[in-house]
């Protein structure tokens, strides 16, 4: 006879990471709960093909009670905790809320874990922007010098996570990621967008795609990859935290001209610098070295750069073909 599934919940199922954090669980035999929230972002495209393989709870990082519910009905082995207000730029504009749930929502989900589930491991999805500027080497323990109301709240969030590991033994992990994208990204995020704005351009559309500073660097990576590092992180030994990077980081002008270039368009008459899109406070290079998590996990990542916006202008073609994708 074969031994039951292992259990996990996700939260943020219903983001990118979750979608695909969801797909690959699947795929390895594990039974699937995810928290959703009743009145979400609409964001319900990117599970809409894990309706029957996939239990649904409702809940809300907002609310104590439903989080011990959802634990109780499910009865993880493993809870990978990813909801979040994840955009930067809507935090500057919705400060409290965020702090509300990409830092104390993971506060009400350590308690709800030391209440109903304490063997249970858990994953907590920290950021890059935890570093803020600080052009030194970092690791997963810092040092963190938030820039923005979402760095701070996943600092918060990522100490909480820590101090709930050494003060009652939880098996917690914190997975400290930077930028990873794909074509389930959100659409205000940049690479999704100019990758959209390419393609539609493309299609005959004469309206410029509108962009911010396009002197900032980040560290892209393939967000398949990263959901990979995640389930890897829950089945070490010991609770160790890593960071998930790919050790190079490039700038939003040459995203623009190597998107464009996909559709062998040149960027610069298509786009407008537009100061809506800069930040009140910005981080200029965001970079991490990806060896530690490739030596402790056996971590790989399966495209590069030129690879990732090749294949993120080839989705929004494809989109534009059949919007139902
Ligand atoms: P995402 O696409 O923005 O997804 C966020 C998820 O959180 C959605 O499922 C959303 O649900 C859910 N959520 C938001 N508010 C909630 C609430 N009050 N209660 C319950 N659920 C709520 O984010 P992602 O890119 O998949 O990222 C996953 C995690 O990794 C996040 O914690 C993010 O901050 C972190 N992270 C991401 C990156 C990256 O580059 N992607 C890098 C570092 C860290 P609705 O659909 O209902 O809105
Ligand atoms: P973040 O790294 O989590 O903030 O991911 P984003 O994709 O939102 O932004 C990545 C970088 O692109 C940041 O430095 C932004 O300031 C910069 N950027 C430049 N223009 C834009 C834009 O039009 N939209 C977004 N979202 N970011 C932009």
């Amino acid at each position: 006879m074969s031994s039951p599934a292992r259990r996990a919940l996700i939260t943020g199922i219903t983001g990118q990471d979750g979608s695909y954090l969801a797909d690959l669980l699947l795929e390895r035999g594990y039974a699937v709960w995810g928290l959703v929230r009743r009145s979400g972002d609409g964001a319900g495209w990117r599970v809409a093909h894990l309706a029957d393989k996939v239990t649904f709870v409702e809940g809300d990082v907002l609310d104590q009670g439903s989080l011990i519910r959802a634990l109780e009905e499910s009865q993880p082995h493993e809870i990978y905790h990813l909801a979040a207000q994840s955009f930067v730029g809507r935090s500057f504009r919705e400060p409290a809320h965020t702090i509300e749930v990409t830092g104390l929502g993971t506060l009400r989900m350590l308690e709800a874990m030391r209440m109903v589930c304490p063997k249970a491991r858990l994953f907590q999805a920290s950021s890059s922007e935890m570093f803020g500027n600080y052009t030194g080497t970092v690791s997963p323990s810092g040092p963190f010098s938030p820039r923005s109301p979402y760095g701070a709240a996943k600092v918060l969030a990522h100490n909480l996570a820590v101090n709930y590991r050494e003060a009652y033994g939880l098996f917690v992990v914190c997975g400290v990621m930077f930028n990873h994208e794909s074509p389930r990204r959100g659409a205000e995020f940049v690479t999704r967008k100019v990758a959209a704005a390419a393609a539609r351009i493309a299609a005959g559309s004469t309206e410029p795609l509108y962009i911010g500073n396009l002197d900032a660097r980040r560290d892209w990576g393939w967000a398949p990859d990263y959901v990979a590092g995640m389930h890897a992180m829950l089945q070490q030994n010991t609770p160790e935290d890593h960071l998930l990077a790919t050790g190079s980081a490039h700038s939003v002008r040459e995203l623009c001209e190597q998107a464009f270039a996909a559709v062998d368009l040149d960027w610069e008459p298509h786009t407008q610098v537009d100061p809506a899109f800069f930040r009140p406070a910005e981080i200029d290079v965001l970079i991490g070295d990806p060896a530690p998590a490739e030596h402790a996990l056996g971590w790989e990542r399966t495209r590069d750069f030129s690879g990732l916006v090749r294949g993120l202008v080839e989705a929004e073609v494809a989109r534009l073909r059949s919007p139902g994708l």
